[in-house]
């Protein structure tokens, strides 16, 4: 790889020099959708088109399934020795690695996050998701059941078949990884349907599986919009399940497809409205740092931000204070290729018209900016909002109970730990929680009764693929990273042999 460049016209530069490949990857090979359509990509960093993508629809996810259910029927991924299928994941994770300027521009010209954080967070972390599934390739086990002795049952986990992975546009390379890994080191066969906001880094994940020895038809990348693409791929009765992360809303219509179709599986991770319990013995500057950074991070296109500070009446001014602080002082915002900015553009134009129209309404309500609150770099033609605080909310305000998905946090006073804990399971959703606090009294009692997949106590947003990641509630159900993400992809199957 190159020097890295030092200067945003340095990264505008390689940019400008990519070759994007915008075709979808099926067979093993690029294509472009049956019927020729493609559509403008336009870079959330100064509103311009640079790429123009397949949109695919019915015909290329029929092809691509066939080509999914021949390589599940050859055997030639599913039936592969365990030490094979680790080789080749192994190869892929480096190839990841090997390609990451590649991957890193193509996130941030996509989705529009600073390219510091593509480079040292998304790529790397794609790869080494898929490099900690191949490690598991020759560790999955069957049972044998305890049975009297004249018989032997084996209980064995075998694939489901084709898996339809459709995923959000925040973290394309990181959840997509997130499916993948897993999916394929169980033996299936996967067709990857990125949003049609960030589909150029999964397209090239396709030529890396090739190059890496996956065979053929074993992964498939088919980008498009949700109704067009995403819809045919979820109904599709040869499609064994449904892997879907994205909005609360497109997750349940998973549900109704399914039902619809072949009853396939489906396993979801959904939206969030994370909150922090900060109670009044906490360290706020160590919270402060983690409220702004879990808000702030990725411009809050973060499902598990924590976008709601339920905080203590008698700290809740000083905790605001720190917040807009850290943010100043070490999250600034700026165009994505400056090598110093740590918060770059909204996806698009609508989410940013989203996230201002949030803004708005909670002043409506009766929320009081107390940080930001406006759009930012208007003259570059792209769309970034102003990292933003709101105080003196309650939780019964849209802003408290809706997903703004925006550098937006709400900030909600309470009185008594009874009524934080209240607060913070007062929402549909349950993907992540904070308590912040020195009594590990209050921490075990709140971190028992928040209703969330994950609690950090006195932390935030710390996350390894050692731990499962996914919510309760209508965050969804089944569960990312871990050994345990692989079961979702397997079922198990019962042998069972009597002897005379
Ligand atoms: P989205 O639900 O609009 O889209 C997600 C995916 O579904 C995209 O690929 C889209 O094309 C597809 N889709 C949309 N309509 C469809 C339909 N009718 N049929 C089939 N597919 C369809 O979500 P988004 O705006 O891309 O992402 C933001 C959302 O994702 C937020 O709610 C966020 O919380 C959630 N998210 C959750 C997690 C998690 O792990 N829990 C992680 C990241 C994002």
């Amino acid at each position: 790889m190159l020097d890295r460049p030092t200067t945003r016209e340095g990264w505008t530069a390689r940019a400008a020099a990519l070759k994007i490949e915008g075709r979808a990857f099926v067979d093993g090979a690029y294509i472009p959708a049956r019927d020729g359509a493609t559509f403008a990509r336009i870079s959330p960093i100064d509103g311009k088109v640079f790429a123009h993508v397949a949109d695919c629809g019915e015909a290329d996810i029929h092809r691509a399934v066939k080509g999914a259910r021949a390589a599940v029927e050859s055997g030639v991924w599913r039936d592969a020795d365990p030490l094979h299928k680790k080789k080749v994941l192994l190869r892929f994770a480096e190839l990841i690695r090997e390609n990451a300027e590649e991957l890193a521009l193509l996130e941030t010209l996509d989705v529009g996050k600073v390219i510091a954080n593509t480079l040292d967070v998304d790529v790397p972390l794609c790869a080494n998701c898929i490099q900690y599934y191949a490690e598991l390739a020759d560790k999955i086990y069957d049972e044998v059941a305890p049975l009297g002795p004249k018989d032997v049952a084996m209980v064995r986990k075998e694939p489901l078949g084709v898996i339809g992975a459709i995923v959000p546009w925040n973290y394309p390379l990181i959840i997509g990884a997130w499916k993948i890994g897993p999916a394929l080191v169980a033996g299936n066969s996967v067709i990857l349907k990125p949003a049609e906001q960030s589909p150029l880094g999964s397209l090239v994940l396709g030529r890396l599986a090739k190059e890496a020895g996956l065979p053929d038809g074993v992964l498939h990348v088919v980008p498009g919009f949700g109704e067009k693409a995403g819809k045919p791929l979820a109904l599709h009765p040869d499609v064994d399940m449904i892997a879907f992360t994205g909005s609360t809303e497109v997750g349940k219509l998973m549900m109704v497809y399914a039902g619809q179709s072949n009853m396939k599986r489906v396993a979801l991770e959904c939206g969030g409205k994370s909150p922090h319990v900060v109670m009044p013995d906490a360290d706020l500057d160590a919270a402060a740092e983690a409220i702004a950074w879990g808000i702030y991070y990725n411009q809050g296109e973060t499902c598990h931000a924590g976008s709601r500070v339920l905080a203590h009446a008698s700290i809740r001014s000083a905790l605001v204070e720190k917040i807009a602080e850290a943010q100043r002082s070490r999250i600034p915002l700026g165009h994505p290729f400056d090598p110093g900015a740590q918060l770059g553009a909204m996806v698009e134009e609508r989410q940013m018209h989203r996230v201002l129209g949030y803004i708005e309404l909670g002043q409506k309500e009766g929320a009081r900016i107390a940080h930001g609150g406006g759009r930012a770099l208007a003259e570059t033609g792209g769309f970034y909002v102003e990292p933003t605080i709101l105080d003196g909310a309650t939780n019964a305000m849209h802003i408290a109970q809706e997903e703004i998905f925006g550098p937006v946090v709400v900030v909600i006073p309470f009185a008594t730990e009874a009524e934080a804990v209240r607060l913070a399971n007062d929402t549909i959703y349950g993907l992540a929680a904070a308590v912040w606090t020195r009594d590990m009294n209050a921490a075990h009692r709140l971190s028992r009764a928040i209703r969330a997949g994950t609690v950090w106590v006195n932390t935030y947003d710390r996350s390894s693929l050692a731990t499962p990641f996914g919510g309760f509630r209508q965050s969804g159900f089944g569960r990312d990273r871990s050994p345990h993400a692989i079961d979702k992809y397997m079922d198990l199957k019962t042998i069972w042999t009597s002897f005379r």
